[in-house]
């Protein structure tokens, strides 16, 4: 098992083998320690984000976006430049081609667990057909509560108002 998580003192992305014992995330990059909540695990099933403490993760096809949106470019500026040569059987050789390889790739690839709050992405929990998958209100209100966040930052002295109670 391991999580891919962006450290919350510099930023920078790591990729840390976990298992249900660790006990905190160490950041390759700058050393600091993210204790991990102690009712992350329960039965050995992952049931907070390790890196942000938040509950509410779901589950997603692991499918590099980068490799899918580069094919369907190939596959699109291939059946344009064969179309205007007139080369219809490459031009659709091209079209069904890629797209044909984008299913496949979408089949063979397995499932992450991702943390709606944070994005941390953990990977080789054998536990995804118990897990809800994505859920555009549950990540419409993080994404708000996030931007509220920046908002609020720079115009707010922290003592003139209640806390956002993030755990909401
Ligand atoms: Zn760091
Ligand atoms: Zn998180």
């Amino acid at each position: 098992m391991n999580v891919t998580f962006a450290c919350s003192h510099c930023g920078k992305p790591n990729r840390l083998a976990i298992s249900p014992e660790s006990t905190n995330l160490i950041c390759d990059h700058c050393g600091a320690s993210t204790p991990a909540p102690a009712d992350a695990w329960s039965d050995a099933k992952l049931q907070r984000c390790l890196a942000c403490h938040c509950d509410d993760l779901f589950v997603r096809k692991d499918f590099p976006q980068r490799l899918g949106i580069a094919l369907v470019v190939i596959g699109f500026v291939g059946f344009l430049v064969s179309h205007y040569y007139y080369e219809k059987v490459l031009a659709f050789g091209f079209l069904f081609g890629t797209a044909a390889i984008d299913v496949l790739l979408y089949l063979v690839m397995g499932e992450a667990v991702v943390c709606y709050r944070c994005d941390a992405h953990y990977r080789g929990l054998d536990d995804s057909e118990s897990r809800a998958g994505f859920d555009l209100e549950t990540h419409e209100r993080y994404r708000q509560i996030e931007a509220r966040k920046k908002q609020n930052q720079p115009a707010r002295p922290v003592a003139s108002g209640p806390a956002d109670d993030l755990t909401a």
